[in-house]
């Protein structure tokens, strides 16, 4: 008869008390240590969650932009000058492409060091990027060619353009002391009679190339602007 009853009405009162004591701390121990575990878990899985979002940015952002001079690189200045005709299609609003090329760049490289060479066109492409604001885009299009997209045209560009040429090429950039002149020859079209992206871009382009066989640093205006 004595076997059917629970453990611990085998004990005295004192003793049984002391054995549900007991049991009560193994219970609220091994609760608050599944409690503990859980909250830990939870936080882990919220830290991982927060480090895959913040690489995914990280990929996201890498994909878009120039390392070197942080701006965007040539994939993605194809999409705005895209978008940019897309709404030139659907809502008749012109843009301006300017594309421009650092003058005599090789022998920058090859009198003061690739180092410095990439060091000037961090600070150009930086000037260019205090200058122009959003919503007008700049990014890498190669090598030290560099486009400028403006969404909209108005007479004012081209007197910012000249304003940033004339005073970067009149700031010499110093170097490990060392003051360099950097110059640009820069070539503006828009969409206002040409229709497709390449041909405005090879409109500019041939500007560009006209002012570097005319002298370099100069902005040459297509007709077409
Ligand atoms: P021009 O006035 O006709 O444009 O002559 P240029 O010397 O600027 O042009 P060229 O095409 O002969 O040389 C461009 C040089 O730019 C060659 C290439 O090594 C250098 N270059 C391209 N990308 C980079 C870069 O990221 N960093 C450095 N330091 N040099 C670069
Ligand atoms: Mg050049
Ligand atoms: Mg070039």
């Amino acid at each position: 008869k004595l076997s059917l009853l629970p453990p611990h009405f085998l004990f005295l009162p004192e003793q049984r008390s002391f054995l549900i004591a007991n049991e009560f701390f193994y219970t609220i121990t091994t609760l608050a240590f599944l409690l503990y575990g859980c909250l830990t878990a939870d936080y882990a899985l919220r830290y991982l969650e927060h480090k895959k979002n913040l690489f995914k940015k990280k990929i996201d952002y890498n994909s878009k932009h120039d390392p070197l001079t942080g701006l965007m690189n040539r994939r993605r200045i194809s999409e705005v000058f895209n978008t940019c005709n897309n709404t030139k299609i659907t809502e008749n609003i012109n843009y301006a492409v300017c594309i421009f090329d650092i003058d005599n760049f090789k022998l920058i490289n090859d009198t003061y060091g690739h180092d410095a060479g990439d060091f000037i066109l961090k600070q150009y492409t930086k000037k260019v990027w205090d200058a122009f604001p959003e919503p007008i885009k700049i990014g890498r299009w190669g090598g030290e060619e560099f486009l400028i997209i403006f969404p909209t045209i108005n007479e004012k560009i081209l007197y910012d353009l000249e304003d940033l040429r004339y005073s970067i090429a009149s700031t010499p950039i110093e170097y490990n002391d060392i003051k360099i002149t950097v110059t640009a020859t820069y070539g503006i079209s828009s969409s206002r009679t040409i229709d497709s992206p390449e041909k405005i871009l090879a409109d500019a382009d041939e500007k560009l190339l006209e002012g570097k066989n005319s002298g370099k640093n100069r902005i040459i205006v297509s007709e077409n602007f």
